[in-house]
């Protein structure tokens, strides 16, 4: 290669790689640490362990040996999910976690050139998956009172998708289907509503999908299923997109084992809502008890809050809290502000870290 035939930013890879790639950052998960013992509140997980029919499913599965390839769309799950839904399995698509499934949507509807557009703050994966296909992101700030306002996305131009997570993604906070349908309405792309959080909130908009074509829903059993380490997501759309969506995705993108545990767990709807209930119960104690030490806490709809003391520095708190071995999320989102996103742990983790909080104040 010849130094004129490569782009500037190219240089900061030693080897021949695609210019999206070498100029990206690329997503840095929050914390996992493998060994010492941590109260880990940083990435959302459940506290509580998922229904023993998961386990049980997992272990029959092996049974069966895994020398074959696995279903090629999770069948098992689709017809449930399709059941629990109130559509027809053709309006379901599985993936590897659901950042898998989001993947597969940039990956259909973005091109080299094209924008993809979400809220600011948002979930910061988004950006990542842009850079990937080539695209512009663009950050919109919510309207005033954090509502929804169509008019900036319909100034983007090339713009052919929309992400928006609900509950949102660090802030918790929660937009009314009413208020996300006319949003839908008035934009001149899809709009993919992240439901990750759904599980913990009022409502959702899975009846949107039914009746707006430009309306897709993603979900993940990783939250409110506590099957991070299984790795589920799944898509709820129109058959239209779910076709299309289905040529994108890597042939056997989910495993035996997962879509035999993924199956379980949602076929175990009493466990969701004893577990979700108990969850939005700490949550109530934990914003009472943050807003008790003088923090501002947002309203939160999903299984963890956001929070800031205006008079210290979140960066600091977080690294006390850390070496104190409890891990919470500190999060700076240039434009809009910093704070520290703290998931809902079992009542026992969340007084320790109230107490702990309160030491360090
Ligand atoms: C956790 C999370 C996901 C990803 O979930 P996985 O299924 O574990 O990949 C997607 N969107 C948002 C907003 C999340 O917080």
């Amino acid at each position: 290669m010849t130094p004129s035939a490569m782009s500037a930013d190219a240089q900061v890879s030693a080897v021949p790689v695609r210019d999206e790639i070498a100029r990206m950052k690329g997503y840095v998960p929050g914390e996992q640490p493998q060994a010492g013992k941590f109260i880990k509140l940083n990435t959302n997980e459940n506290p509580y362990p998922p229904s023993s029919k998961v386990l049980a499913a997992i272990r029959q599965r092996m049974e069966q040996g895994l020398s074959k390839y696995p279903d090629p769309v999770a069948t098992p799950f689709r017809l449930r999910a399709a059941e629990l839904y109130g559509v027809d399995p053709n309006w379901v698509l599985c993936g590897n976690g659901s950042d898998d499934v989001l993947t597969i949507l940039a990956r259909t509807i973005v091109g080299p050139g094209d924008a993809l557009a979400f809220p600011l703050p948002s979930y910061i994966l988004y950006r990542t998956l842009a850079q990937l296909q080539g695209a512009r992101h663009e950050e919109v700030p919510f309207a005033n009172g954090g509502g929804l306002d169509p008019a900036p996305y319909r100034r983007i131009d090339r713009l052919k998708l929309a992400f928006l997570p609900n509950p949102n993604s660090p802030t918790g906070t929660y937009l009314s289907p009413e208020s996300i349908e006319s949003f839908a309405a008035e934009l001149p792309c899809p709009l993919v509503v992240d439901e990750a959080y759904a599980d913990f909130a009022e409502g959702n908009c899975i009846e949107l999908v039914k009746r707006c074509p430009n309306v897709l829903v993603t979900r993940t059993l990783s939250k409110s299923y506590a099957l991070a380490g299984l790795r589920f997501g799944f898509v709820i759309a129109q058959p239209a997109w779910i076709e299309q969506l289905m040529k994108a995705k890597d042939s056997y993108n989910c495993d035996a084992l997962s879509i035999a545990g993924a199956t379980a767990a949602i076929d175990d709807q009493a466990w969701l809502a004893e577990t979700t209930a108990k969850i939005k119960a700490t949550r109530g104690r934990l914003e009472r008890g943050l807003a008790d030490l003088g923090f501002r806490v947002l309203p939160s709809q999903a299984n963890f809050v956001w929070c800031d003391r205006p008079d210290r520095d979140a960066r600091q708190l977080y690294e006390k809290l850390k070496a104190e071995r409890i891990l919470v999320r500190y999060m700076e989102y240039p434009g809009w502000g910093s704070g520290l996103r703290i998931s809902v742990g079992d009542d026992a983790q969340n007084d320790a870290l109230l107490t702990v909080l309160k030491g360090i104040l």
